[in-house]
C-alpha cells in the first residue's frame, strides 16, 4: 500500500516529480505502491528513522491473567512480515530506508501514527501510550481491563533476559490462529524496536 508522506506545499512539485501522488480525500501526498526504494523521499520521510509496515498488517490477540491482580485481561501484539526500517550509518547521517521480509513483532513502541492510535482507541483501548515508571519512558503497552496495570512487553523488558524471555513468551502468546490482519489503506509509522525469532513462522503463514 502506499506510504504517506508530510510535504510542504511549497515542496509539492519536487515531489511530484519524484513520483508522488496526491490522495484528495485524505489531502496528503504518497509514494504509491510500485516505488519500491523510498530514500529519494527521505526529505519528507521521520528524521529520525523509524519503521513503516508494508501488507499484511498483522495483529497478534491472546489473554492472560494479569500477574497482578489474576484477573483474565486481552493482549495485542503488532507484528508485520514486510516493512522498510531505517538504519544509520552515524548519528549525524540521514537514515537509509531498507525493505525487509521477515516476520517480527514491534516492541519498545514509543510512537506509532495516528491512524494506528485511532484504531488502538477504539478496538483496543488496553493497549495504550502509557509511562512506564521503571524504564522512564512513555511506550505502547498491553495493560489489564480490570486494574490497568502494564503487561506484556514490559513483563520481559523489566527484566534482564530482554530478548529470550521476549521471544519465548510471544511464542506462547502469539502462536497460530490469533493473528488477524488490520483493515489499512496505506502503510502505517512505527517508531519502536523490532524482534525477530524463525519460530514466529507459524503463526504468520496462518494469517495468510
Ligand atoms: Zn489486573
Amino acid at each position: 500500500m502506499p506510504i504517506r508522506l508530510n510535504v510542504p506545499f511549497i515542496q509539492k512539485d519536487d515531489a511530484k516529480k519524484l513520483g508522488a501522488r496526491w490522495v484528495p480525500d485524505v489531502s496528503t501526498w504518497v509514494i504509491p505502491d510500485h516505488i519500491v526504494d523510498i530514500n529519494p523521499f527521505n526529505a519528507w520521510l521521520p528524521r529520525n528513522g523509524g519503521t513503516f509496515v508494508k501488507y499484511p498488517y498483522l495483529i497478534a490477540k491472546n489473554k492472560r491473567d494479569c500477574w497482578k491482580c489474576h484477573k483474565e485481561t486481552p493482549l495485542i501484539g503488532l507484528g508485520a512480515r514486510n516493512y522498510i526500517t531505517s538504519v544509520f550509518g552515524s548519528p549525524f547521517s540521514e537514515p537509509v530506508w531498507e525493505i525487509r521480509n521477515y516476520p517480527v513483532f514491534f516492541v519498545d513502541i514509543k510512537l506509532v501514527d495516528d491512524v494506528i492510535a485511532s484504531i488502538m482507541h477504539e478496538q483496543y483501548p488496553f493497549f495504550k501510550n502509557t509511562y512506564h515508571k521503571t524504564l522512564g519512558k512513555q511506550l505502547w503497552l498491553n495493560t489489564c481491563t480490570h486494574c490497568e496495570t502494564i503487561q506484556g512487553d514490559d513483563y520481559n523488558i523489566d527484566r534482564s533476559y530482554i530478548l529470550g524471555g521476549y521471544l519465548n513468551e510471544k511464542r506462547t502468546l502469539f502462536r497460530g490462529k490469533q493473528m488477524e490482519q488490520l483493515p489499512l489503506r496505506f502503510d502505517y509509522y512505527i517508531d519502536s524496536a523490532i524482534y525477530e525469532g524463525e519460530y514466529y513462522w507459524d503463526g504468520f503463514e496462518e494469517a495468510e
